[in-house]
């Protein structure tokens, strides 16, 4: 009798179902979909160059287009057995209060289907009178605050201030994009951790990407982990969505680009997963596939153990999303 075949990957995917299906704890749903043949010639762009070149987009979509755009990636998501999504809606002096109506109405249609937990984004920071304003509304409609520290770069302080405040008086969480671009320039995990401590919001404060840790030394990094538990700080990995981080004549440890989760997970900080930018400016190939980033998370990170990888993918996103 031929010996039964191990598929480690039927496992997981066995185990998550029985777990309440996939969290996938932060994408960009209003501009899933949106790469065209314009667009894509921008494809090699800067980071934080394409954050601002998504600015025609935001002023030209109608409602009815990030609808659609909306609907057709929480329907990616539905086919994959997706019980949950936090997802950033770009709320602005360029999209307004577009993405908020439109969010208004697809949770609505899917509300049987998925939880979603809308996150406001303001890529243009939240500095000057129009941005703050526009800020304000996208925090009074969303379930949690969303932050990018890049976007008031040099007043990191100021920024996390603001987030704090917000989250603080509002009584939400806070979900903020940190150490992004893979350079030991960068030291923003840190500074969140301690502005959660700062303003008492331990345990309700999430950082996305973190990938910029990886180039720090091993004192530093250790000594981080002591912090982010202490701030109860959590984290999310989105792993497809580092892998074109861009080569630097700048030496640090040697690492792959991702959130280092190797290091995490064993220092007893919650990890979550997502999927981020999918089919967009950013990412034009990525299919927002959750098995995908899994595989992908696993093999940069050696992390192997199932029940870890069953956990990331599902009980604790719901920690991240402040799902009960
Ligand atoms: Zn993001």
């Amino acid at each position: 009798m031929a010996k039964q075949i191990f598929d480690p990957k039927q496992v997981i995917l066995q185990k998550i179902n029985k777990n309440g299906g996939w969290v996938n704890c932060h994408a960009h749903i209003d501009r899933a979909f949106t790469i065209d043949k314009k667009l894509y010639q921008l494809a090699n762009a800067l980071r934080h160059e394409k954050w601002i070149l998504n600015s025609n987009l935001r002023k030209s979509s109608t409602v009815a287009q990030v609808y659609d755009r909306m609907a057709k990636a929480l329907e990616t998501m539905i086919a994959q057995k997706v019980h949950a999504v936090g997802t950033f809606i770009d709320v602005d002096p360029h999209m307004k209060d577009k993405a908020i109506k439109a969010a208004q109405r697809v949770r609505e249609k899917y509300k049987s289907q998925i939880k979603i937990k809308f996150i406001n984004h303001a890529s243009y920071g939240i500095l000057t009178k129009e941005t703050r304003d526009w800020f304000e509304v996208g925090a009074e409609f969303a379930d949690i605050i969303g932050g990018m520290v890049k976007a008031n770069l040099g007043k990191e302080n100021e920024y996390l201030d603001i987030i704090m405040q917000t989250a603080r008086a509002k009584n939400k969480m806070a979900h903020v994009h940190v150490d992004e671009v893979n350079s030991p320039d960068e030291v923003e995990t840190e500074m969140l951790a301690k502005k959660t401590i700062e303003y008492g919001l331990q345990g309700k404060v999430v950082g996305i990407h973190g990938i910029s840790i990886n180039t720090h030394p091993k004192k530093y990094r250790q000594t981080l982990y002591k912090l982010m538990r202490k701030a109860n700080l959590m984290m999310i990995a989105c792993p497809i969505s580092w892998l074109n981080s861009r080569r630097s004549e700048i030496l640090t440890p040697t690492h792959n680009p991702t959130t280092p989760v190797d290091e995490l997970v064993p220092a007893g900080i919650t990890v979550g997963i997502g999927t981020d930018n999918v089919a967009d400016l950013f990412m034009p190939y990525n299919d927002g596939n959750l098995w995908n980033d899994l595989r992908v998370m696993m093999e940069m990170n050696r992390l192997y153990d199932i029940d870890t990888l069953v956990k990331i993918s599902t009980i604790n996103g719901k920690k991240i999303l402040g799902i009960d």
